[in-house]
């Protein structure tokens, strides 16, 4: 059986893909769906075939799922940030439980682990500390900001996104005012010309500080004052206003150059009783509040009382191994990118931390060298990027015999993949937590115990 573009099917809507779209079928086929909900009936257009599966478009819903609630932003269909503001929390967190546990059993074979309920996020909405916005021109003259189109560079205007701080959206208010009245000209991606490129925003949660920066083809703009004065005057908790310079053709939004333009080169913000300082480009976890509590989770995991050795592998700017540091002997942590490295060092020393130290490795590398050094760490955090762990560091870290191991994980499938590959050298999945660090967005974040079998 074999379905035709364009054709017309009806449907129910029966699950969510990893990237939240709707998953019906028709006979023996998959139908991906974006924007639908568990429970609908829908009609649905072929846009595209495969042998198994296919994607579609809603047609027309025949009749409308339980979950589905009023979208609230008029940019959900359009813009690439969001995939589930049609459906209600609840129904968006069940879909990303059951997720992570077909992964866990269909993947990894595990049937009899605790897992727990997930994480949800007290507020679904405003969490994102981070933006970088395009500025680009709207047909009628005025500036258009706020996100590129789902799979392309068209910029959608949305000064209103709901994941972002109301900070945010009073700075772009401000920076369009501004901009609306000074004679700089926007950046032309196909010809390089124009001076204004991103608005590039940092939000300190718990501070509620704010970093404005403007990353400008050119060393500068006209009329910088003026632009301080209206910052100043429109966005509570400002601290920090920024030029970057960034001249390449690139799509890279930042520029090495860096100029204060007033306040501080850095804001300033609180997580797990510790400081961290974030200057533009550092690494900082985007949900502040649900970092607390995936950090939170992993500490309890790591079951530390005091004098162990802990290798934070993955470690980014420190900050998982930091927060366990106070109950922790000794705190080793590994990281690739060499900026990352200098900011987990310095996130130490500011915070008085002297048993942790950081080394710029690849993770696997750094794995075997501390095993040959005779290091044998007690517990082993790894929080590694989407694709996970190589199964040569898994080997690794298994030698080291610690006798925990809790894996952070921003993919359900790489982490199933790696706990099986963990059982097989004698590391059993106890217990498990799903963490939504990104509401509205497909992404689900895993904390996992595993603790040692066989000897
Ligand atoms: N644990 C940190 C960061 C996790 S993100 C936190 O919670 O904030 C994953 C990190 O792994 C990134 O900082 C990335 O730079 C780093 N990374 C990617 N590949 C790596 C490798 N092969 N070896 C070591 N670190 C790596």
């Amino acid at each position: 059986m074999e379905l035709k573009k364009n054709e017309i099917v009806d449907l129910e809507i029966t699950g969510y893909t990893a990237e939240g779209s709707g998953i019906g079928r028709y006979k023996d086929i998959a139908v991906f769906v974006p924007l639908a909900a568990m429970g609908d009936k829908l009609r649905v257009r072929i846009l595209k075939t495969a042998k198994t599966y296919a994607f579609g478009k809603i047609e027309k819903i025949v009749s409308g799922s339980k979950e589905r609630i009023p979208v609230d932003c008029p940019q959900f269909a359009q813009c690439g940030g969001c995939v589930y503001r049609h459906i209600s929390y609840a129904a968006e967190l069940r879909a990303k439980q059951q997720r992570v546990q077909d992964a866990v059993e269909r993947i990894g074979g595990f049937h009899d682990v605790v897992m727990n309920p997930i994480v949800g996020a007290k507020d679904p909405d405003h969490y994102r500390n981070k933006a970088q916005l395009p500025i680009g021109r709207a047909p009628d003259g005025g500036i258009r900001m706020g996100f590129f189109a789902s799979h392309s560079h068209r910029i959608i205007h949305c000064n209103e996104c709901l994941l972002q701080p109301e900070a945010f959206t009073a700075a772009m208010d401000a920076f369009q005012e501004w901009a609306s009245q000074s004679d700089e000209d926007v950046y032309d991606e196909q010809t390089g010309k124009g001076r204004l490129r991103h608005l590039y925003l940092r939000q300190a949660g718990a501070t509620g500080e704010i970093m404005v920066c403007v990353v400008v083809n050119g060393n500068g703009v006209h009329y910088e004052p003026e632009l301080v004065e209206l910052l100043k005057e429109k966005v509570p908790g400002l601290k920090s206003v920024i030029i970057n310079v960034n001249r390449e053709k690139t799509n890279v939004v930042l520029g090495n150059k860096f100029r204060t333009v007033w306040g501080s080169d850095h804001i300033t913000d609180e997580l797990c009783g510790l400081k961290f300082n974030i200057s533009p480009m550092s690494f900082y976890q985007i949900n502040r509040n649900q970092a607390e509590r995936l950090y939170s989770l992993a500490g309890q995991y790591a079951g530390l009382t005091g004098s162990e050795t802990l290798l934070d592998l993955y470690c980014g700017t420190g900050t998982i191994g930091l927060s366990m540091a106070k109950q922790a002997g000794h705190v080793i942590g590994v990281e690739l990118v060499e900026q990352a490295v200098e900011d987990a060092k310095k996130n130490a020393e500011e915070n008085g931390i002297e048993n942790a130290e950081f080394l710029c490795a690849d993770a696997a590398k750094a794995a075997d060298m501390l095993k040959n050094r005779g290091v044998r760490p007690d517990v082993v955090v790894l929080d590694p990027p989407r694709k996970g762990c190589d199964a040569a560091l898994i080997e690794t870290v298994a030698k080291m015999s610690p006798s925990r191991v809790v894996y952070v994980s921003c993919d359900p499938a790489t982490l199933a993949r790696d706990l099986k590959l963990f059982a097989q050298k004698g590391y059993e999945p106890k217990e498990l937590t799903p963490v939504d660090m990104f509401p509205r967005t497909a992404h689900v974040e895993t904390v996992v115990l595993m603790s040692r079998v066989k000897d």
